[in-house]
């Protein structure tokens, strides 16, 4: 038989993720390659699912999701950024932050149009404007040396991306999978460009909640004009580091949500409920919960940070997310893929090669993410092989 896999799909095969989360378990490696905690999230959380589950909340809940979940993500949203959303027609629950991309992305761009979009970028925005029959046009975010090796983009390389055709502008901040945090004046810069060429922003804060140091996840619908052409999208799985219940929510205008909704009715049509109707009390009553796990984070990175600088990686200083990048040239490698295939079967650790989110391969051969989302042991465990093998 020929291919039956649509053209537009074939240039996708297995994701990297799965195929080092797969090497890790044929080698009993530690995975530091997919970004997932190895730790619990809170007591409420769980035993309020639990109890829901108990209860009986185990039909179909509302299309656009359990009313709770959108009145207590509408109330956060203004609390901490002061952006207003009506939460009957302006917030809408989606199986993860990912089927809130997807749906946005399929609902809103055409075949042909173009997608502005920074690399390296998260894997599964490729594959659905490839969905979407639309065009990517990526700009490379690059380490700045005069800011600790924190990922960048340049203004004139933006402005040169966005032409005639161009639809949509894919902004993931705090960024996988280089940990930067786009500062108020990158933002105004981003926002200027939408509203000069009458852009629809895609923004995915799934990480906003856990940033480091001084830095401060601000959202681009804040910026101004920004609020009417946005759709935000984020989630409960890094927040309350439960990543296997894929509840997410997209916040934007009535007509960029309803455009989201119109394709989602046909793709997952609603979410998990007993999940939601938890994850909305943990949203009010657990703040404490998700400011202690970020400050555990950022202890972790510097854990891991100091470790792989010590085992001779060159090392980007990430100012949130899950996942510090490396440089793997100090060590004498160039080529990330062949390193981390090689990494599990003779250091015992997994990790991502960069390389794999960039479309301009070039810019990012020499990149190695590793994430530190992991108990304490795990990563001292870690840095020990991988410095045993550098030194090997
Ligand atoms: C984890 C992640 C997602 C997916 O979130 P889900 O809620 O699990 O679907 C989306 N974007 C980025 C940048 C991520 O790291």
């Amino acid at each position: 038989m020929d291919e039956p896999l649509v053209a537009r799909m074939r240039q996708f095969g297995e994701t990297i993720f799965a195929e080092m989360s797969r090497l890790a378990a044929e080698t009993g490696s530690i995975n530091l390659g997919q970004g997932f905690p190895d730790t619990d999230g809170p007591r409420s959380l769980l035993q309020g699912a639990a109890r829901r589950i108990e209860q009986g909340v185990n039909q179909y809940p509302p299309g656009p999701g359990r009313v709770e979940l959108r009145g207590a993500v509408a109330a956060d949203r203004a609390r901490r950024y002061g952006l207003e959303y009506d939460p009957d027609t302006e917030v809408y629950i989606t199986v993860g932050a990912t089927a809130g991309i997807a749906a946005s992305v399929l609902g809103l761009v055409e075949p042909g149009d173009e997608v502005v979009l920074f690399e390296p970028m998260y894997d599964s925005y490729a594959g659905v404007i490839a969905l979407a029959g639309g065009v990517r046009r990526p700009v490379a975010l690059r380490p700045d040396p005069d800011q600790g090796g924190r990922f960048r983009f340049d203004a004139d390389e933006l402005r040169a991306a966005i032409g005639p055709r161009t639809r949509m502008i894919i902004v993931n901040s705090p960024h996988n999978p280089t940990g930067t945090v786009f500062t108020p004046d990158e933002l105004d810069v981003i926002a200027e460009l939408c509203r000069e060429h009458d852009l629809i922003a895609l923004t995915d804060e799934v990480y906003e909640h856990l940033t480091f140091d001084d830095a401060a996840h601000v959202p681009l619908a804040t910026r101004a004009g920004m609020r009417d052409r946005t759709v935000a999208v984020s989630s409960a799985g890094k927040t309350f580091s439960v990543t296997a219940w894929k509840t997410g929510w997209v916040m934007g205008p009535e007509p960029l949500v309803r455009a989201a909704r119109t394709v989602n009715q046909f793709l997952t049509f609603t979410a998990n409920g007993a999940l939601q109707l938890a994850i909305a009390d943990a949203i009010r009553d657990e703040t404490e919960w998700v400011a202690a796990q970020r400050d555990a984070l950022q202890r972790k990175r510097d854990r891991l940070a100091a470790g792989l600088r010590e085992a001779g990686f060159g090392v980007m200083r990430p100012q949130g997310t899950y996942f510090v990048m490396t440089d793997i040239r100090p060590l004498g490698y160039s080529d990330g893929i062949e390193l981390a295939r090689a990494l599990p079967g003779r250091a015992g650790v997994a990790a991502v090669p960069a390389q794999v989110l960039y479309d301009n391969v070039a810019e990012g051969r020499h990149l190695v993410r590793f994430a530190f989302c992991k108990r304490d042991e795990v990563l001292d465990d870690a840095v020990i092989r991988l410095t045993r093998y550098a030194n090997g």
